[in-house]
């Protein structure tokens, strides 16, 4: 039985663009994990403190794996591109982030693991990528549509990428 899940897909350390576009292909080729949906990706502008723009995106996938399982999973991807969680400060510069967004209408509260992620109603780089493919789809605490929480933000910090933008 598979769930529908969206993740984003962030970021803004080294090739971020191949960083991204290579970390999708590992996620879609898993066992257990079908892409369903890929964004455009965007520039935008980062939060925390100063640091280069991020390439941000997301897709939705098609997962056998629960939550718990695809956070491991996801996490693993992570480590693999070089993400040193360590050395790196709270939302400072990363070579990718990856990050659950929602399971289906699910809703969980554990130490390590909150579905829908927090901060998604707020983050721009989230929800105008996220609108691009899953528009209709209804976040279960706020019982909103994603394009309706994309109008209730201000999204000037989130372009579409030109790959000539890209300086970093
Ligand atoms: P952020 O993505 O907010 O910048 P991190 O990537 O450093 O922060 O994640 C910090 C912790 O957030 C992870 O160790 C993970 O256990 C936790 N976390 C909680 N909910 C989620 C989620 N929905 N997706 C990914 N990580 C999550
Ligand atoms: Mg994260």
């Amino acid at each position: 039985m598979t769930n529908q899940c969206a993740i984003a897909l962030g970021s803004n350390l080294g090739n971020s663009l191949a960083t991204l576009e290579q970390a999708l292909k590992i996620i879609s080729q898993t066992p257990g994990i079908n892409l369903v949906a890929a964004s455009s990706w965007y520039l935008t502008k980062p939060i925390g403190p100063p640091q280069p723009d991020y390439l941000n995106g997301c897709a939705i996938l098609a997962v056998e794996p629960t939550p718990e399982e695809l956070l491991v999973l996801l996490q693993a991807i992570e480590l693999q591109f070089g993400r040193v969680r360590i050395k790196e400060s709270r939302w400072g510069a990363r070579t990718l982030d990856l990050d659950i967004i929602l399971y289906g209408d699910l809703i969980i509260n554990n130490s390590d693991l909150i579905i829908p992620h927090p901060r998604m109603r707020e983050r721009a780089f989230v929800l105008v990528p996220l609108s691009e493919i899953a528009e209709d789809w209804q976040e279960p605490v706020s019982q909103k549509a994603i394009a309706q929480l994309v109008s209730e933000i201000d999204c000037s910090g989130v372009t579409i990428f030109q790959p000539s933008e890209l300086n970093n």
